[in-house]
């Protein structure tokens, strides 16, 4: 297994109520075993308190227990790895989505199969447009042509200024993301209670992640559905968010790999929860690993490749806004 720090590069600088940034620096994993190579990538983030160059460290001091690893015993493998290094999720979400890249390949299947998944319930993805003035935003909604569904972030105080930007260039359904941007119930319903107004159809973390007390106050007084991101890590956080959220946002890197993630749908699922997938600003290894899992899910935001300009590799693609996972064995990717 061995890692490399890698830097995207973004088209636009980022920003969202957490960071502004020109580019972000991801974990780049290869397990080699019987001459094949599985790719991983974990995108770690401030917000978590991971670094990527925290994961390679790590990671270079696990090369005998990578030696004796059986990957095709994958759950005793990952779950092996969790007992022995705590936190670091990004990283070990480029350790498992390795390990199933490999496994494909070895079997000669994609990585849905493995997982028993058919790519055609593969769900639209949104476009996220990031916060900017409203001439720069209203330029990328124009080059979000392609994408039936924005995702627009908020949470600053142009929120009105920015979905007034976009709504002068579409009438597409958006879903928009607070981050955990404002700061009152009151200002969280205000807020959304304009959205609603503006033809937006699900709101995601409006409040900090500790208030979780304060949000069925809001959803009594709002009409869409509000899904729970930074308060949903792991697979433990979903009980506890139940009654609180009408769904929540699964992320591979959030929870430490494709098999973690799986359980947190099934259990979000199991609860009647709504379930989303989505990701960081990453390459196409990292997406094309969730895109994996996203026949199972009601929305997809997988868009973390398609705001980079140097993606080594292509796989998963979006067709007439939908999800295409590669035919090929495991991930699928190639290098370009
Ligand atoms: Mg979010």
């Amino acid at each position: 297994m061995k890692a490399e720090v890698f830097r995207v590069q973004l088209r636009h600088t980022w920003t969202t109520t957490m960071s502004s940034s020109a580019y972000r620096d991801v974990l780049y994993t290869r397990f080699t075993r019987d001459g094949i190579t599985g790719w991983g990538e974990g995108a770690p983030i401030v917000r978590y308190n991971e670094t990527a160059a925290q994961g390679a460290q790590t990671l270079a001091q696990m090369t005998d227990f990578f030696a004796r690893a059986n990957p095709r015993q994958y759950t005793k493998l990952l779950a092996d790895f969790a007992k022995r290094v705590p936190g670091q999720y990004a990283m070990k979400a480029a350790v498992d989505i390795a390990c199933f890249d490999w496994l494909g390949q070895r079997l000669g299947i994609p990585v849905h199969q493995i997982f028993g998944l058919d790519p055609a319930d593969a769900p639209v993805t949104t476009f996220s447009i990031g916060i900017d003035s409203p001439e720069v935003t209203r330029a990328k909604v124009r080059e979000a042509a392609a994408y039936p569904v924005l995702k627009v972030k908020v949470g600053l105080s142009t929120d009105e200024a920015t979905i007034e930007a976009v709504r002068a260039e579409t009438k597409k359904p958006l879903r928009v993301d607070a981050n955990e941007g404002w700061k009152t119930k009151e200002e969280a319903v205000r807020k959304i209670n304009w959205l609603e107004k503006q033809g937006v159809e699900l709101i995601e973390q409006p409040l900090p992640a500790a208030m979780l007390d304060d949000m069925n106050w809001i959803r009594q007084r709002i009409h869409i559905p509000v899904i729970a991101d930074e308060a949903c890590l792991h697979p433990e956080d979903i009980p506890k968010l139940a009654p609180h959220f009408d769904g929540v946002n699964v992320k591979v890197d959030k929870c430490g790999g494709l098999l973690e993630a799986l359980r947190m749908i099934q259990i979000a699922k199991s609860l009647g929860l709504k379930t989303m997938l989505g990701c960081m600003v990453s390459s196409s290894v990292a997406i094309t690993a969730a895109a994996q899992l996203s026949p199972l899910v009601d929305y997809a935001d997988l868009d973390g490749n398609l705001l980079i300009s140097n993606d080594p590799c292509s796989g998963v693609k979006v067709v007439a806004g939908k999800l295409s996972l590669p035919t090929r064995p495991g991930l699928g990717l190639i290098r370009t």
